[in-house]
């Protein structure tokens, strides 16, 4: 059985450290020291090293999210995975749509990242997904399969099961316009197959497959009820300790 996965990926949210502290605090006391479902917030990343002290004796994981993939060097602004590390964070999210779409990250980056980061010992949520455009298009699959080759270039077995990845419909985030349980479930059954057939089925049995997109208490139940949806990444109702708390229940 593959442990349900739900992270909160805080964006650029919220905007003063006392205010992150505060959502961080309620969502551990919430979670308390409750191993049944696995639990990550993903706060930006000047409030990481902070947050590790404040989720201290919890089982909550603390992810960036986002990364370069070099150690260290001449790249203004950036972070490395080795830095992530060092302030405390389990998990980091690669690829996810606003760096996709929003900053021109392509599959090869993606990629470079994510051999950087399991080599760093962290988790990494790598995110995919279509357009709505593209599933208009009827390309839902090909694209998402194009993602996931490009992604997971260069990958062996034993590292693809300790990757996460995040189902994330472009038109479902941030829209409140959820995929429908069987929505999601197709995708992610096609993922799982797709990499039943590039590793193995044992190794794709183990992969956790989170959804992504406008996931809130009200939707998550159903849509964690389908077999091969195995957790959720939270943007918008991870900011509300009773919203994501909501969630975290339902995976119970
Ligand atoms: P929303 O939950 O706000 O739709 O965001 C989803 C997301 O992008 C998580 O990474």
């Amino acid at each position: 059985m593959r442990p349900l996965f739900i992270a909160g990926n805080w964006k650029m949210n919220p905007t003063t450290e006392a205010d992150a502290v505060s959502l961080a605090e309620a969502v551990k006391e919430g979670v308390g020291q409750d191993h049944a479902v696995r639990v990550a917030v993903c706060p930006p990343s000047v409030f990481l090293h902070r947050l590790d002290t404040v989720l201290s004796n919890s089982p909550i994981g603390l992810g960036g999210q986002n990364m370069h993939p070099e150690p260290s060097g001449a790249y203004t602004g950036e972070l490395s995975a080795g830095m992530l590390v060092d302030v405390g964070c389990t998990h980091v999210i690669l690829g996810h749509s606003e760096r996709r779409h929003g900053l021109g990250e392509t599959d090869a980056f993606v990629n470079k990242k994510l051999l950087a980061a399991l080599k760093a010992g962290l988790i990494p949520i790598v995110c995919i997904g279509e357009t709505l455009e593209e599933r208009e298009q009827g390309q839902t699959e090909a694209v998402v399969g194009d993602q996931l080759d490009g992604s997971l270039a260069g990958l062996d077995g034993d590292q693809m099961a300790g990757v996460v990845l995040a189902y994330e419909p472009v038109w479902a985030i941030g829209t409140g316009r959820t995929a429908t349980p069987e929505q999601a479930q197709q995708v992610h059954a096609f993922i799982r197959s797709r990499l039943s057939e590039r590793f193995s089925e044992a190794i794709a049995s183990r992969v956790v497959i989170q959804y992504g997109g406008s996931v809130k208490p009200e939707n998550a139940r159903d849509l964690l009820a389908r077999p091969d949806i195995d957790g959720a990444l939270v943007g918008g109702a991870s900011l509300k300790a009773a919203d994501f708390l909501g969630i975290v229940e339902a995976a119970r």
